[in-house]
C-alpha cells in the first residue's frame, strides 16, 4: 500500500479500498445553475411586463378576453387558434430572448465541466482514489457537455411560451381589470413560483445529465466492467423501480422498458437520449460493480484527459 502510494505523484492518493455504493449530491450540485437559469428566465417575465406595458399589450389581453364568452369551463380547455395569434402578436418585438444561444452557452459553459468534475471526483472515490487535480480536458466529453445547451435553449423558449400561456388562462380566470396593480402583482408572483419550479426541475435533470456521464466515463476508464441501475424508492417512476439493481456490462446499455410500451437503451440512468418521459426529474442512479480485490491501477488513474 505505501509503495503504491508512493507512486502517485501528488495529484491522487489512495484512500482504503472500494466504498460502498453511494449516491452523488446532485441537489447541491446544482445550485449554482439552478440560479443562473432563474435569473435569466425571471429576467424574461420582468422584461415581459415592461415589453406589455410599452406596447399597450394589457389591454388587448384585456379587450381579448372580453370579446369571448366567458365561461369558467374554459379555463382547462387548451388555447384557441385566437388565443395563440394574441401571444404571437404580443410578443412581437419582445427581444430579451434574442440572443439565447449565446446566454445559453454561457450558463453551459459555466457549469456543466464543474458538475463533471465533482461527479467524477466522486466517482474516483467510490473507486478508493482521492483525486486532487481532476480537470476535464478530454475533447470529445467536453463537445458532449456542451451540446446541452440545445436543451437549455428549448427549455428557456418552453418557460416563456408557458409564461404567456399562462397569463392568458389567468385573465380568463380571473377576469380582471389589468390596471389594478394587485392584479397584476399577483399574476407576477404566479408567474414566478411556476418558473422557480420549472428552473428547478431544469437544473436537476441537467445535472444528473452531467454526473451519470461523469461517472460512467470515470468507471469505464478505470477499469470497472459492470454497472448497475439503482432507483430511490418514492415516487419514482414504475418502469425505473423495475429498473433497480439491473445489471450491465460498462459498455452495454441498460433495456428499459417504458411504460409508453417501448423499450429505450440507456447508458445509465439521465441518458439524454431517452425521451422526456424518461428523462426529465429522474432521480436514479448509477453504482459500479466491483467486489474488494478491486483496484484501479495507480499508474493510470483517469483524471479528466
Ligand atoms: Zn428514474
Amino acid at each position: 500500500m505505501i509503495a503504491a502510494a508512493a507512486i502517485l505523484t501528488g495529484t491522487a492518493r489512495l484512500l482504503r479500498r472500494v466504498r460502498r455504493a453511494r449516491r452523488f449530491d446532485r441537489v447541491r450540485a446544482s445550485r449554482k445553475l439552478y440560479r443562473e437559469v432563474l435569473t435569466y428566465w425571471s429576467g424574461g417575465i420582468d422584461a415581459l411586463f415592461t415589453h406589455l406595458q410599452h406596447t399597450k399589450g394589457w389591454d388587448r389581453l384585456a379587450r381579448h378576453v372580453q370579446g369571448d364568452a366567458v365561461d369558467a369551463a374554459r379555463v382547462e380547455k387548451a388555447l384557441t387558434e385566437k388565443d395563440r395569434q394574441l401571444i404571437i402578436d404580443l410578443l412581437a418585438g419582445f427581444s430579451y430572448y434574442d440572443d439565447v444561444e449565446t446566454v445559453a452557452a454561457a450558463i453551459v459553459e459555466a457549469t456543466r465541466q464543474e458538475t463533471f468534475e465533482e461527479a467524477a471526483k466522486f466517482a474516483l472515490r467510490q473507486l478508493g482514489i482521492a483525486a486532487a487535480d481532476f480537470s476535464l480536458r478530454n475533447e470529445t466529453i467536453r463537445a458532449a457537455l456542451l451540446e446541452r445547451v440545445s436543451a437549455e435553449i428549448f427549455a428557456t423558449r418552453n418557460n416563456i411560451a408557458g409564461v404567456m400561456e399562462s397569463m392568458v388562462r389567468q385573465f380568463y380566470e380571473l377576469g380582471r381589470n389589468p390596471y389594478d396593480r394587485r392584479f397584476l402583482a399577483d399574476l407576477r408572483q404566479q408567474l414566478g413560483d411556476v418558473t422557480m419550479a420549472q428552473a428547478k426541475r431544469f437544473a436537476l435533470t441537467e445535472t444528473a445529465i452531467a454526473a451519470e456521464l461523469a461517472q460512467l466515463e470515470t468507471f469505464r476508464r478505470n477499469g470497472v466492467q459492470r454497472k448497475k441501475w439503482n432507483a430511490l424508492g418514492q415516487n419514482t417512476r414504475p418502469s425505473h423501480q423495475a429498473m433497480d439493481g439491473a445489471e450491465a456490462g460498462i459498455d452495454e446499455k441498460f433495456a428499459l422498458a417504458s411504460d409508453d410500451g417501448n423499450t429505450y437503451l440507456a447508458d445509465s440512468p439521465s441518458d439524454p437520449s431517452l425521451p422526456p418521459h424518461e428523462l426529465i426529474n429522474c432521480r436514479c442512479w448509477m453504482s459500479p460493480v466491483v467486489n474488494d480485490e478491486f483496484q484501479i491501477d495507480p499508474e493510470r488513474i483517469w483524471e479528466g484527459q
